[in-house]
């Protein structure tokens, strides 16, 4: 059985809010993200927006990317800073197609709180968070060896075990 270990420090910062103007509202409003992204197709470039929402539930598209004609990524230096320096992303989909069978995330510290089912639905590809707390209901995503619930927190020392 291959396993896989990610080490991890959260901060607050994982919790994607962003302050900026609202047209909408008319004033500066707080932004959260809300974990769902799209593509948009413009002549030869594919450009991927994470979508926020202000306080009142109004929608901004923030560009994370641009594609060029399905080939070379190219990244917006400012915005990808900012994405960067939060944890990579556990590209699920490809550790299973090389053959991991559990994934452990040692938490080297952690600032805040967090629950474990939006941080991972953050961090990890290709999963929607509802799937993640499918998961964890089920029994496959654990902690400490201990079935949880979507909404435990998570807390330094502790070891996240995903089981694909
Ligand atoms: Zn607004």
């Amino acid at each position: 059985m291959l396993n896989m270990t990610f080490h991890w420090k959260l901060s607050q910062i994982q919790e994607r809010t962003v302050k900026k103007h609202c047209k909408m509202c008319g004033n500066i409003s707080v932004f959260t993200d809300t974990n769902v992204q799209r593509h948009n197709a413009n002549g030869k470039s594919i450009y991927k927006y994470a979508i926020y929402k202000c306080e009142k539930n109004h929608t901004w598209n923030k560009k994370l990317a641009i594609y060029k004609s399905f080939s070379e990524h190219v990244t917006e230096g400012e915005e990808q800073t900012e994405e960067s320096s939060i944890m990579p992303a556990i590209p699920i989909t490809s550790l299973t197609e090389q053959g991991v069978k559990v994934v452990h995330i040692v938490l080297d510290d952690v600032i805040g709180k967090h629950r474990i089912d939006k941080v991972l639905a953050n961090q990890i590809e290709d999963w929607t968070r509802s799937q993640i707390m499918e998961k964890i209901e089920k029994g496959t995503i654990q902690i400490n060896e201990q079935v949880i619930k979507p909404s435990t927190r998570l807390s330094k020392g502790k070891r996240i075990s995903i089981f694909i």
